[in-house]
Protein backbone atom coordinates (compact mmCIF):
# COMPACT_ATOMS: atom_id res chain seq x y z
CA UNK A 1 0.00 0.00 0.00
CA UNK A 2 1.51 3.57 -0.95
CA UNK A 3 -1.08 5.45 1.34
CA UNK A 4 0.64 6.83 4.58
CA UNK A 5 -0.24 5.04 7.83
CA UNK A 6 -2.98 6.06 10.18
CA UNK A 7 -2.46 7.84 13.31
CA UNK A 8 -1.35 5.71 15.91
CA UNK A 9 -5.21 5.67 17.72
CA UNK A 10 -6.24 4.45 14.20
CA UNK A 11 -3.77 1.99 13.61
CA UNK A 12 -5.21 -0.88 15.23
CA UNK A 13 -8.83 -0.26 13.62
CA UNK A 14 -6.77 -0.25 9.91
CA UNK A 15 -5.02 -3.31 10.80
CA UNK A 16 -8.16 -5.33 11.59
CA UNK A 17 -10.00 -4.24 8.63
CA UNK A 18 -6.94 -5.27 6.41
CA UNK A 19 -6.66 -8.53 7.96
CA UNK A 20 -8.52 -9.43 4.81
CA UNK A 21 -8.83 -7.65 1.70
CA UNK A 22 -9.06 -8.57 -1.71
CA UNK A 23 -6.86 -9.34 -4.81
CA UNK A 24 -7.79 -7.38 -8.69
CA UNK A 25 -6.98 -11.12 -9.50
CA UNK A 26 -10.15 -11.94 -7.31
CA UNK A 27 -10.72 -13.63 -4.27
CA UNK A 28 -8.90 -12.53 -1.36
CA UNK A 29 -6.26 -13.35 1.77
CA UNK A 30 -7.87 -14.10 4.95
CA UNK A 31 -5.64 -13.57 8.02
CA UNK A 32 -8.03 -14.60 10.42
CA UNK A 33 -9.07 -17.89 9.76
CA UNK A 34 -8.70 -19.70 12.96
CA UNK A 35 -8.99 -18.60 17.27
CA UNK A 36 -4.53 -18.96 17.10
CA UNK A 37 -4.67 -16.47 13.64
CA UNK A 38 -5.79 -14.19 16.04
CA UNK A 39 -4.18 -14.80 18.99
CA UNK A 40 -1.57 -14.21 16.77
CA UNK A 41 -2.86 -10.86 15.39
CA UNK A 42 -3.58 -9.52 19.36
CA UNK A 43 0.36 -10.52 20.29
CA UNK A 44 1.40 -8.64 16.92
CA UNK A 45 -0.51 -5.57 18.51
CA UNK A 46 1.26 -5.95 22.05
CA UNK A 47 -1.52 -8.26 23.91
CA UNK A 48 -0.14 -11.23 24.77
CA UNK A 49 -2.82 -14.20 24.46
CA UNK A 50 -2.04 -17.91 23.98
CA UNK A 51 -2.81 -19.48 20.97
CA UNK A 52 -5.57 -21.51 23.41
CA UNK A 53 -7.08 -19.04 24.97
CA UNK A 54 -8.78 -17.64 21.84
CA UNK A 55 -12.33 -19.48 21.36
CA UNK A 56 -14.19 -19.50 17.86
CA UNK A 57 -17.10 -17.00 19.88
CA UNK A 58 -13.74 -14.84 20.15
CA UNK A 59 -12.98 -15.48 16.53
CA UNK A 60 -16.58 -14.90 15.44
CA UNK A 61 -16.65 -11.88 17.29
CA UNK A 62 -13.51 -10.26 16.01
CA UNK A 63 -14.66 -11.03 12.39
CA UNK A 64 -18.22 -9.08 13.10
CA UNK A 65 -16.33 -6.02 14.62
CA UNK A 66 -13.95 -5.91 11.32
CA UNK A 67 -16.83 -6.72 8.89
CA UNK A 68 -18.91 -3.79 10.83
CA UNK A 69 -16.15 -1.49 10.74
CA UNK A 70 -15.33 -1.92 7.20
CA UNK A 71 -18.87 -0.84 6.46
CA UNK A 72 -18.60 1.71 8.65
CA UNK A 73 -15.50 3.02 6.75
CA UNK A 74 -17.03 2.48 3.36
CA UNK A 75 -19.31 5.38 4.25
CA UNK A 76 -16.38 7.60 4.87
CA UNK A 77 -15.79 7.14 0.81
CA UNK A 78 -18.97 8.37 -1.50
CA UNK A 79 -22.08 6.96 -2.09
CA UNK A 80 -20.97 4.96 -4.83
CA UNK A 81 -20.82 1.67 -2.62
CA UNK A 82 -23.51 0.15 -1.37
CA UNK A 83 -24.24 0.01 2.09
CA UNK A 84 -23.86 -3.20 4.11
CA UNK A 85 -26.46 -3.17 6.48
CA UNK A 86 -26.22 -6.34 8.05
CA UNK A 87 -23.16 -5.63 9.15
CA UNK A 88 -23.51 -2.28 10.70
CA UNK A 89 -26.72 -3.83 11.98
CA UNK A 90 -24.60 -6.55 14.00
CA UNK A 91 -22.01 -3.84 15.06
CA UNK A 92 -24.49 -1.81 17.07
CA UNK A 93 -25.88 -5.08 18.70
CA UNK A 94 -21.42 -5.86 19.75
CA UNK A 95 -21.16 -2.95 20.97
CA UNK A 96 -22.91 -2.66 24.27
CA UNK A 97 -22.31 -5.80 25.07
CA UNK A 98 -18.17 -5.25 25.04
CA UNK A 99 -17.94 -3.16 28.79
CA UNK A 100 -16.65 0.19 27.39
CA UNK A 101 -16.87 2.60 30.13
CA UNK A 102 -15.71 6.20 30.72
CA UNK A 103 -12.76 6.37 32.82
CA UNK A 104 -10.97 9.95 34.46
CA UNK A 105 -7.93 7.72 35.13
CA UNK A 106 -4.93 11.21 34.78
CA UNK A 107 -7.81 13.27 34.19
CA UNK A 108 -8.06 12.15 30.90
CA UNK A 109 -11.64 11.84 30.24
CA UNK A 110 -12.30 8.80 27.68
CA UNK A 111 -13.70 5.47 26.76
CA UNK A 112 -11.84 2.27 28.59
CA UNK A 113 -12.47 -1.39 28.02
CA UNK A 114 -13.67 -2.71 31.11
CA UNK A 115 -12.93 -6.65 32.59
CA UNK A 116 -12.93 -9.35 29.73
CA UNK A 117 -11.21 -11.61 27.42
CA UNK A 118 -8.00 -10.09 26.11
CA UNK A 119 -9.68 -10.18 22.50
CA UNK A 120 -12.97 -8.56 24.39
CA UNK A 121 -10.86 -5.65 25.70
CA UNK A 122 -8.61 -5.43 22.35
CA UNK A 123 -12.34 -4.97 20.24
CA UNK A 124 -13.44 -3.06 23.18
CA UNK A 125 -10.21 -0.60 22.99
CA UNK A 126 -10.80 -0.63 19.02
CA UNK A 127 -14.13 0.97 18.69
CA UNK A 128 -13.32 3.71 21.26
CA UNK A 129 -10.56 4.76 19.33
CA UNK A 130 -13.15 6.20 16.92
CA UNK A 131 -14.29 8.45 19.55
CA UNK A 132 -11.81 10.52 19.80
CA UNK A 133 -11.34 10.50 16.43
CA UNK A 134 -14.35 11.55 15.10
CA UNK A 135 -13.60 14.25 17.06
CA UNK A 136 -10.14 15.43 15.60
CA UNK A 137 -11.52 14.54 12.01
CA UNK A 138 -8.89 11.88 11.95
CA UNK A 139 -12.31 9.31 12.00
CA UNK A 140 -13.39 10.19 8.12
CA UNK A 141 -9.99 9.80 6.61
CA UNK A 142 -10.29 6.33 7.20
CA UNK A 143 -11.51 4.81 4.14
CA UNK A 144 -12.13 1.21 2.25
CA UNK A 145 -10.78 0.98 -0.88
CA UNK A 146 -13.66 2.39 -3.52
CA UNK A 147 -12.61 -0.56 -5.81
CA UNK A 148 -15.14 -3.57 -5.11
CA UNK A 149 -12.93 -6.68 -5.82
CA UNK A 150 -10.52 -4.66 -2.73
CA UNK A 151 -12.29 -3.37 -0.07
CA UNK A 152 -9.22 -2.25 2.05
CA UNK A 153 -8.82 0.22 4.78
CA UNK A 154 -6.54 3.27 4.12
CA UNK A 155 -5.89 6.49 5.77
CA UNK A 156 -6.47 9.43 3.65
CA UNK A 157 -3.76 12.09 4.13
CA UNK A 158 -4.33 14.10 1.20
CA UNK A 159 -4.80 17.78 2.14
CA UNK A 160 -8.59 17.37 0.97
CA UNK A 161 -9.14 14.18 1.88
CA UNK A 162 -10.72 13.60 -1.44
CA UNK A 163 -8.77 10.00 -1.99
CA UNK A 164 -10.48 7.21 -3.05
CA UNK A 165 -8.51 4.69 -3.51
CA UNK A 166 -6.16 2.76 -1.54
CA UNK A 167 -3.49 2.63 -4.36
CA UNK A 168 -3.42 4.93 -7.19
CA UNK A 169 -1.13 2.43 -9.19
CA UNK A 170 -2.97 -0.46 -8.54
CA UNK A 171 -6.94 0.22 -7.51
CA UNK A 172 -6.84 3.80 -8.87
CA UNK A 173 -5.25 1.94 -12.48
CA UNK A 174 -8.01 -0.60 -12.28
CA UNK A 175 -10.32 2.06 -12.14
CA UNK A 176 -8.99 4.09 -14.85
CA UNK A 177 -9.32 1.11 -17.24
CA UNK A 178 -12.56 0.17 -16.55
CA UNK A 179 -13.92 3.62 -17.64
CA UNK A 180 -11.44 3.93 -20.61
CA UNK A 181 -12.93 0.39 -21.72
CA UNK A 182 -16.67 1.37 -20.97
CA UNK A 183 -16.10 4.99 -22.81
CA UNK A 184 -14.89 3.03 -25.72
CA UNK A 185 -17.45 0.79 -25.69
CA UNK A 186 -20.25 3.61 -25.53
CA UNK A 187 -18.59 5.17 -28.05
CA UNK A 188 -18.51 2.03 -30.56
CA UNK A 189 -22.28 1.62 -29.95
CA UNK A 190 -22.49 4.82 -30.67
CA UNK A 191 -21.11 5.03 -33.89
CA UNK A 192 -22.66 1.58 -34.86
CA UNK A 193 -25.86 3.57 -34.28
CA UNK A 194 -25.11 6.04 -36.06
CA UNK A 195 -24.19 4.24 -39.46
ZN1 LIG B 1 -7.77 -0.83 -3.16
Amino acid sequence: MSRADAPETLDLVQDLVNTWFGRLSGGGDEHLRSPADLARWCREHGVPVADEAVTTDELELALDVREGLRAVLARHNDAVQPVDGPALDRLEEIAPGLGLHVSFADDQPGLRAQDGTSVRRMMATLLAAAVPAAHDRTWHRLKVCREPRCRAAFYDASRNASGVWCSMSACGAAAKQRAFVERRRARNAARRAAS
